[in-house]
């Protein structure tokens, strides 16, 4: 029997409209779920971030009450992840009872290496973090360009002894737990230089929109040390019942993450892992930024990509065709209109949407029996990049497929063919439409519909009605 298997997305924070870059986050894992599904069981949990400093702030200059804010996002995340055609399991909310409730329990249980001190730093609202002086470029955080504000305060920290650390190393030894490579070396130069204790809690006073520290009424627990809780509280911890066992302790688990979040998912929270005694995470992937000419595209800057107009454009398989095939998984990727439009017409109407209508046309009108579709004709080399997260270099095989069709069918022209010999024709046809079968197959943990769409097509040999990406001119 195969491992349970266990995938989540971070938890985006509800202060903005859901950006290009989260949809491309929520597709990637989408793709793996599908994927894996196909062996064994599988728990995909995504959710909403809905705590902190930084959505207070934003309810505040709306004058909503927070919560009533955060229910509003709330709504657009689901909305997101329909209208995507993602099959989470799980949606979420850092508002959830449930949630408080592991949120506070996870608390007690590391509670050992949790004291209170008096604190003074600089605090970047931005990155809900306090950050270093040397990281700061003219007094400015780099990624926000702000100010960070200097906070005197006393706080909890958790504290990271030397064992921890090098237990911590220990476990990033193994090159298993992050991809890609680069993202291993850099949690491991965080570890040995400047990993240590960390603050876990605000004052309320300051901060009255989180979760309250157990036994202290003066603090409400920093949002990251509540938001990296989910990944648990999505399985019913602290109940350590069926689905907490059965896919965490038990599970293979990955962990998605933009490229930034190095130092919260592969250190923090496995650091609270390990004073929990509960298993660390098994991998944890980082994706590069999407960006906007060059520039981290972020909520906090203001060049976002709105990923409902574009489905509503070109269609959910469509986008997720581009996410999949055209971004970087690791890198950095730039997202134009353009190049948007342009890898919309030449991979999808030029190619995929052409190909389906040329060959489902010559079977329509020339097929009497519809052709023994098989099971087992695609690569271990395009399971193998997929299982390695290489989503663009696995896409890119489909339109490999794609292309010797096109060619196949230059080259015999099976339509002039069947006209003169018969037998020789039907047998050509039938042959594309078995490769064309074989394409679909492929395409279906990428684009979903699209896939399901040719199999039917297939299976009651008719051509489309019309093109099935139209061209946008
Ligand atoms: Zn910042």
């Amino acid at each position: 029997m195969s491992k349970s298997f266990y995938i989540t997305t971070t938890l985006p924070y509800v202060n903005a409209e859901p950006h290009i870059g989260f949809a491309l986050e929520l597709v990637q894992a989408d793709i793996i779920a599908r994927v894996k599904r196909l062996h064994g069981d599988v728990f995909f949990n995504t959710g909403t971030d809905e705590h902190g400093l930084k959505v207070y702030r934003a309810a505040e200059a709306v004058n909503l009450p927070p919560q009533e804010y955060v229910n509003g996002f709330a709504e657009r995340y689901l909305e997101l992840q329909k209208r995507l055609n993602v099959t989470t399991d799980a949606f979420l909310r850092t508002t959830s009872s449930a949630h408080i409730v592991a949120a506070q329990e996870l608390w007690r249980r590391c509670s050992k290496d949790i004291e209170k001190r008096g604190f003074k730093g600089l605090y970047c609202v931005g990155c809900e973090a306090f950050v270093k002086e040397n990281d700061l470029i003219d007094g400015k955080c780099t990624d926000h360009n702000t100010v960070p504000e200097i906070v005197e305060e006393e706080n909890w920290f958790f504290k990271v002894s030397n064992e921890y650390k090098s237990k911590i190393l220990t476990y990033l030894k193994q090159a298993s737990v992050i991809i890609p490579e680069s993202r291993r070396l850099e949690a491991i130069d965080f570890v040995k230089n400047g990993f240590g204790d960390f603050s876990v809690s605000r004052p309320k006073e300051r901060l009255p929109w989180g979760i309250p520290v157990p036994g202290d009424d003066s603090q409400v627990m920093y949002v990251w040390f509540d938001a990296l809780t989910n990944y648990i509280s999505t399985l019913g911890w602290p109940a350590e019942g069926r689905h907490f066992n059965r896919f965490w302790q038990e599970g293979e688990t990955v962990q998605l993450a933009g490229k930034d979040q190095v130092r919260f998912q592969s250190l923090m929270w496995q650091v609270m892992l390990l004073s929990a005694k509960i298993k660390l995470t098994d991998k944890v992937v980082y994706h590069g930024h999407i960006t906007s000419e060059g520039r981290k595209m972020s909520k906090s800057i203001g060049n976002v990509v709105n990923p409902f107009d574009l489905i509503d454009e070109y269609g959910t398989d469509a986008v997720r065709y581009f996410l999949g095939r055209h971004i970087n998984p690791f890198a950095d990727s730039d997202f134009t209109l353009e190049r948007f439009k342009e890898a919309y017409h030449s991979g999808l109407a030029n190619g995929l949407g052409n190909l389906i209508s040329r060959v489902m046309k010559m079977a329509q009108d020339n097929l009497i029996q519809i052709p023994t579709t098989p099971d087992h004709t695609i690569s271990a080399e395009f399971w193998n990049l997929l299982d390695n997260f290489e989503f663009n270099k696995a896409t890119d095989l489909i339109w490999q497929e794609i292309t010797m069709l096109d060619q196949k069918i230059q080259t015999t022209e099976p339509f002039k063919l069947v006209k003169i010999d018969r037998e020789q024709g039907v047998k050509l046809i039938s042959e594309l439409v078995v490769d064309l079968y074989t394409i679909a197959r492929m395409l279906s943990p990428i684009m979903p519909e699209t896939s399901t769409m040719i199999k039917d097509l297939i299976k009651t040999n008719r051509a489309p009605e019309k093109p099935i990406f139209p061209r946008k001119d």
